[in-house]
């Protein structure tokens, strides 16, 4: 158990113990419990635009844009941030776009992603004048150009290719394997491209792939990026020109002593890949989303009881897998740690919500000392947490709270039952 004072915790730079409090920057964690309740999400802004820097510091000199992949964490004040430092938007929704909007991002630097788009979202896109549209399917270009025709427009299209490499992450969050469901086959991509090119709705103008997400090796990516660079070749042989290349996003963080590549590392290996074969100085696209947020954020929850078993010793707590849904669907691994630790060793617990589901734990066989009250920070919680949460169980959403120096800034208001029901009649 950390306890030292002053201590970083393993990739979270601005989450550290100062004295035996856990701060986010400079407010202490158990000051928002009691002024918020729990559970919470506490983000710091500059663990988020720390992150941010080591991208912009790595295309330093190139054309490059980076886009956040918002579904990480699609908070406005969260986008309000990013976008503020100048960043794009990779969306996959009508709903994402119409978030980018309130939050004040430029819909000229927004990419829409994703694999089933609706006319109905087309539309929308077209209508404020979207950067580009990653198509997915020859199916979605058809739809696309007629979309665009009827509104006296020309989509701006990129097609997603398939690699098929293998970025050896969780089958859930890989996704440039030929059995997945996203992109268009390496084999099929001059056709698809040919395609595009004859619609008369459509302009062509890049290339975009995305293997998958929380990839600790740089392999994968230099692997895809020779597969995409053949392809535009390839393509622009076909006398079809490729204006911006997007290498999309992936790059892993550390929950458990992960070591993935930093973001400025990864890049000098990509760039000098892309200088080494001539197509340094394109345009440059990159939708990160994790590595942007994930380990920016926490969660605080309240120790409810200890229950102890004759197989196990249960910590019962008051987030769930409503809140942070990621244990629940990929087994994955957050640290969690005492906001105010005890001295002592302590037992080992199973650390679980309250929901009515087995798969509703949080943490397992966590050796901790904590008594019915506690407050605890589940680590690395920035992202594909309050932006899959649910109201399971007719839990409300937790409350988020923005971290700047030492200001905490509500972001967003915790959930009443009421507000869960509010759109239900009776009949
Ligand atoms: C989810 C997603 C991303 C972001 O992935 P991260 O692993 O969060 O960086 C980028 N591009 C596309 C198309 C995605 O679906």
């Amino acid at each position: 158990m950390n306890t030292s004072t002053n201590a970083n915790l393993p990739g979270q730079p601005h989450i550290a113990y100062l004295g035996d409090q856990l701060h986010v920057e400079g407010v202490a964690l158990s000051q928002l419990a009691r002024e918020h309740g729990t559970p919470l999400f506490v983000y710091s802004k500059a663990a988020m635009l720390s992150a941010l820097a080591a991208y912009q510091r790595g295309f330093a000199g190139r054309q490059a844009q980076i886009c956040y992949a918002m579904k990480a964490n699609s908070s406005l004040a969260i986008l309000q941030v990013f976008a503020e430092a100048g960043c794009g938007f990779d969306i996959v929704s009508g709903g994402e776009l119409a978030r980018v909007l309130a939050a004040g991002g430029d819909p000229a630097k927004v990419i829409f992603s994703g694999v089933g788009k609706t006319r109905h979202e087309m539309k929308q896109a077209l209508q404020v004048g979207i950067g580009c549209f990653n198509v997915e399917s020859e199916a979605e270009l058809d739809v696309l150009s007629a979309v665009a025709v009827s509104m006296g427009k020309h989509a701006p299209v990129s097609l997603r290719v398939n690699p098929n490499v293998d970025p050896k992450t969780h089958p859930y969050i890989s996704t440039g394997l030929k059995g997945n469901k996203f992109g268009v086959a390496h084999e099929e991509a001059l056709r698809a491209y040919r395609h595009a090119a004859s619609l008369p709705g459509l302009k062509v103008v890049g290339i975009d792939c995305h293997i998958g997400s929380q990839i600790t090796d740089s392999t994968p990516y230099l692997d895809a990026m020779d597969r995409v660079l053949d392809l535009v070749a390839e393509v622009e042989s076909a006398g079809i020109p490729i204006h911006h290349i997007d290498f999309g996003g992936g790059l892993g963080i550390n929950y458990n002593g992960d070591t993935p590549p930093q973001a400025d590392a990864l890049w000098a290996q990509l760039l000098a890949k892309l200088d080494a074969r001539g197509y340094g100085q394109r345009q440059l696209m990159i939708e990160p989303g994790r590595s942007l947020v994930g380990n920016a954020g926490v969660c605080l929850t309240e120790v409810l009881y200890l229950k102890p078993g004759e197989q196990k010793n249960f910590c019962i707590v008051d987030a769930a897998m409503n809140d942070l849904p990621r244990p629940a669907m990929y087994q994955a691994f957050h640290q969690i740690v005492p906001v105010t630790p005890r001295s002592g060793d302590g037992v080992v617990f199973d650390v679980v919500g309250p929901v009515c589901e087995s798969g509703d734990w949080i943490g397992r066989d966590r050796q901790m000392l904590v008594l019915a009250g506690d407050v605890l920070a589940v680590l690395s919680a920035g992202a594909y947490c309050m932006s899959m949460a649910s109201n399971y169980n007719t839990r409300g959403r937790a409350a988020e709270i923005l971290v700047d120096g030492t200001k905490a800034h509500l972001i967003r208001q915790r959930e009443s039952a009421f507000d869960t029901f509010a759109l239900e009649q009776l009949v």
